[in-house]
């Protein structure tokens, strides 16, 4: 009794996700081919960037050429569901057809539409309505504010409707390509690497340091010289132009104390990898308003695995948790995306004796990142992989149990005075 209900539910859910499936498939296919593509071009011509259609005429062409051949992909694609269900269980060879009803609303919606029938814009067809986007880019779910990157931000990528697994599985939940990404801690040696695989990704890498000399690279035996600029802890709010014109803002600028515990060593330790590298996300944060800083925007943290675990170094473990459960804290109510990068030990200036390359590290930290994972986690420490999602969820529920967004607006992130250790 039981297993034939599971089986129930996975034919009914399966054929709804087969469906999704499809339809994704059927929009990669559109801008791979030709002919395909003619008629999608349609859908792409309609909208202007605040999502208002340029006309009424267009608009529904596109219905006709667009969405309404892609629902008829998804019935047929259907069918074969309704064969492996009558040979593998005869009993539920109609289930399937929970995905084909599924199909049919997205069908007589863009029939409505393409007849330009009154409000079936507004009801039907939700990932294209204009006004402010109200969230950032969801995780798994298309909103408004995901589609329309791929309208605006970049057309060969973001290609679900739905739900977003087959651009987390083809590398397309985020693109790189054009975005000005700003690095700190770029002298140090994950921050190179980061620069390097950031800018084979196509983005335009911006090195943040504290030294005065611009970093190069040798990058397919040429010599690369990214764009630098020189920065000091405490001095944050002097980053606030550049802030406006970087899409992503990587922090990963961090001192490691070790073994010292004295009220420098914790001033310190607390000074640049909690309140520097806050002070800095706070800054950002202001930046994000419009539409398309909130569609663009992002903020990457190098929290570290010491969120979680012990890194023989208690300073660095208490300063890191900090930033970590106050990232937690600020993604309740954040106006972007704001990622954590969880990386176990490699090998750099700060830890000679680490076991992965930074430039591993940096490589599997841009992979996920376009795979939209929010929490990247990259360790040769398997416990990791289980305790930072239950930790993150359980600190995260408790944040939003017993904290609320008020309402006192920014904090003065005016430059604190500068530091006696820089
Ligand atoms: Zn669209
Ligand atoms: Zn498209």
């Amino acid at each position: 009794m039981v297993t034939s209900w599971i089986a129930a539910a996975a034919w009914g859910l399966g054929s709804v996700l087969w469906a999704e499936l499809v339809r994704d498939l059927y929009h990669v296919l559109s801008h791979v081919w030709q002919p395909l593509y003619r008629l999608h071009i349609w859908h792409h011509r309609v909208f202007r960037p605040n999502l208002v259609p340029v006309s009424d005429t267009i608009y529904r062409q596109a219905q006709w050429r667009h969405d309404l051949p892609e629902s008829l992909a998804m019935l047929l694609f259907g069918l074969p569901l309704f064969l492996a269900a009558h040979f593998w269980t005869p009993e539920q060879q109609w289930l399937p057809l929970v995905g084909t009803v599924y199909t049919l609303s997205f069908l007589a919606g863009a029939i409505a539409r393409g007849y330009g029938v009154a409000g079936a814009h507004e009801l039907t067809d939700l990932t294209h309505l204009p006004g402010p986007f109200l969230a950032p880019p969801s995780n798994w779910f298309v909103n408004r504010t995901y589609h329309w990157r791929h309208h605006f931000d970049n057309q060969n990528a973001y290609y679900c409707g739905t739900l977003t697994l087959v651009d987390k599985l083809m590398g397309t939940a985020l693109s790189l390509q054009g975005k000005t990404v700003a690095v700190t801690g770029a002298s140090g040696t994950l921050g190179r690497s980061l620069l390097l695989h950031l800018h084979r990704a196509g983005a335009k890498a911006i090195a943040l340091t504290s030294g005065d000399r611009p970093i190069t690279l040798d990058i397919d035996s040429k010599t690369k010289t990214f764009k630098t600029v020189t920065w000091q802890v405490g001095r944050e709010a002097e980053l606030a132009d550049l802030l406006e014109k970087v899409d992503i803002l990587v922090l990963n600028h961090g001192i490691n104390v070790h073994g010292e515990r004295d009220a420098i060593a914790i001033q310190k330790s607390y000074e640049i990898n909690t309140f520097s590298t806050w002070r800095l996300m706070e800054l950002f944060l202001t930046k994000v308003r419009s539409n398309e800083e909130i569609a663009r925007k992002e903020v990457w943290v190098n929290t570290s695995e010491a969120e979680v675990g012990p890194a023989i170094s208690p300073l660095y473990e208490l300063s890191k948790r900090a930033i970590g459960d106050l990232v937690t804290l600020r993604r309740l109510d954040a106006p972007c995306v704001l990622r954590k990068l969880i990386l176990g030990p490699f090998k750099s200036n700060l830890n000679p004796i680490g076991v992965m390359s930074a430039d591993w590290v940096a490589r599997q930290i841009v992979k996920q990142a376009r795979r939209d994972t929010r929490n990247i986690i990259v360790t040769i420490n398997p416990l990791t992989f289980v305790t930072f999602p239950i930790k993150e969820f359980l600190v995260s529920s408790y944040f939003k149990l017993f904290s609320n967004k008020g309402d006192s607006g920014q904090v003065s992130l005016a430059s604190e005075p500068e530091t006696r250790f820089f």
